[in-house]
């Protein structure tokens, strides 16, 4: 049995990279930018009023009262230049006079018929924003590599940047298998029958990673129906994501269904739990994960071996889930041949490992937000309070 690690170096070895295009940047949140995004303005891009109040001329800023000559609204006629004793009523975001030197907020005024009267001290610069405080024409915003995030979507949109360059994500099929695995939604279950689940996580994780699954199929335990599904489409996807059927149980027929199609194994079994019987292989530029049946074994190998091919894939620098450390709220037993991913929870330095780790119980996934990685060991007691190494399921 091989650890992890190799097993996820053999993966990272067999895939390849993908290719870029452009895409509508309203579409790109999850993706990864294939270039440098430089800024094409100053944001904001005008001197503008950062309250609702008066312009005024540095000259005046002693002034005690001031004549109001018109208003300037968001949105409306550019006003002209302040005359020596005058100012301008003004609302929030409006560009200033070209001659402005403050703003004085309506708070901070008398004002009476046609003319204000200061009541604060202003000093210069007071109020306004300066064009580009925020963003300078030309700074480099973002990098190739970088995942983009919903909330760079509407800087770049302030910016009028509508499309960017994005590296594509692998196309994904999942194949589910087990002649007890009904459609979800489909009716009325026989006593023997269990809900598709496996499809729904891997299709929502893949999701979550920028790459909705091109295809999925559900096929029964029968030997032979893997190749012949396969055989039958007319191109394979980059990432074939099969569940069920890898173990060693009497309809186990995935490995050898998948080798008869011509694909070569990279490995099957992990020192780890869940998820000891995963098998991976390639053919060609297709890359063959069978991940165990059990719900969190799917969920758990997805993270482990899935995500990081797709990141390889579309060019992300970080590759696998962060890692940090956190302390354990309660004692734990660790130990054991396999390395074992624990579902827990994640708070001030903190991690509680959840209840429910079986691994056909989907429950405590309800509350993960990290897995904790106890590495094998001979068996120990792990003190509460004592550092583990978790891997965040944050940043997909
Ligand atoms: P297997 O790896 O095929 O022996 O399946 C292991 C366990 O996972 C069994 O309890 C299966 O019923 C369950 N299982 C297999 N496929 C799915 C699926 N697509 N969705 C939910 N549970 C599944
Ligand atoms: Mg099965």
């Amino acid at each position: 049995m091989i650890s992890v690690k190799e097993a996820q170096q053999l993966i990272l070895n067999s895939v390849g990279k993908g290719s870029a295009a452009r895409a509508e940047t309203l579409d790109c949140a999850g993706r990864v930018l294939a270039e440098d995004i430089i800024s094409p303005e100053d944001f904001p891009r005008f001197r503008q009023s950062a309250m609702d109040g008066y312009a005024l001329r540095a000259e005046d800023l002693q002034a005690r009262l001031l004549k109001v000559s018109g208003n300037i609204f968001a949105g409306g006629r550019l006003a002209a230049s302040l005359k020596a004793g005058e100012c301008a009523y003004i609302t929030t975001g409006s560009p200033v006079p070209r001659n402005a030197g403050a703003v004085v907020p309506v708070e901070d005024v008398l004002a009476g018929a046609g003319v204000i009267q200061p009541r604060s001290k202003i000093k210069k610069g007071d109020n306004i924003r300066e064009a580009g405080d925020d963003i300078k024409k030309g700074a480099i915003l973002c990098r190739k590599g970088d995942l983009i995030t919903p909330q760079s979507i509407g800087i770049f949109g302030a910016l009028g940047i509508a499309r960017l360059k994005v590296f594509l994500s692998p196309s994904v099929g999942i194949i589910t298998t087990g002649a007890e695995v009904a459609a979800i939604g489909a009716g009325r279950l026989g006593k023997n029958k269990i809900r598709n689940s496996n499809l729904w996580s891997l299709a929502a994780l893949l999701k979550s990673c920028g790459a909705a699954p091109a295809f999925s199929k559900a096929l029964s335990d029968k030997e032979g129906l893997l190749p012949e599904f396969l055989g039958k489409l007319e191109k394979l996807p980059e990432i074939v994501i099969l569940t069920g059927g890898v173990s060693v149980g009497g309809h186990d027929y995935v490995k050898e269904d998948l080798e008869k199609f011509g694909v070569r194994k990279l490995f099957w079994k992990v020192a780890q739990k869940p998820g000891k019987p995963v098998y991976a292989g390639v053919k060609g530029r297709t890359l063959f994960f069978g991940l165990p049946g059990n719900p969190a074994a799917v969920i758990t190998c997805f993270y482990l071996y899935v995500l990081p091919a797709i990141n390889k894939y579309r060019h992300r620098r970080e590759i696998f889930l962060p890692e940090v450390s956190a302390r354990l709220v309660a004692p734990l037993k660790a130990g054991g041949s396999r390395a074992v991913f624990l579902r827990g929870r994640f708070k001030d330095g903190k991690v509680e490992p959840l209840w429910g780790q079986g691994s056909h119980m989907l429950s405590s996934f309800l509350k993960t937000d990290c897995f904790i990685e106890l590495e094998p060991s001979p068996p120990v007691v792990l003190k509460k309070g004592g550092n583990v190494k978790i891997l965040l399921l944050t940043a997909c």
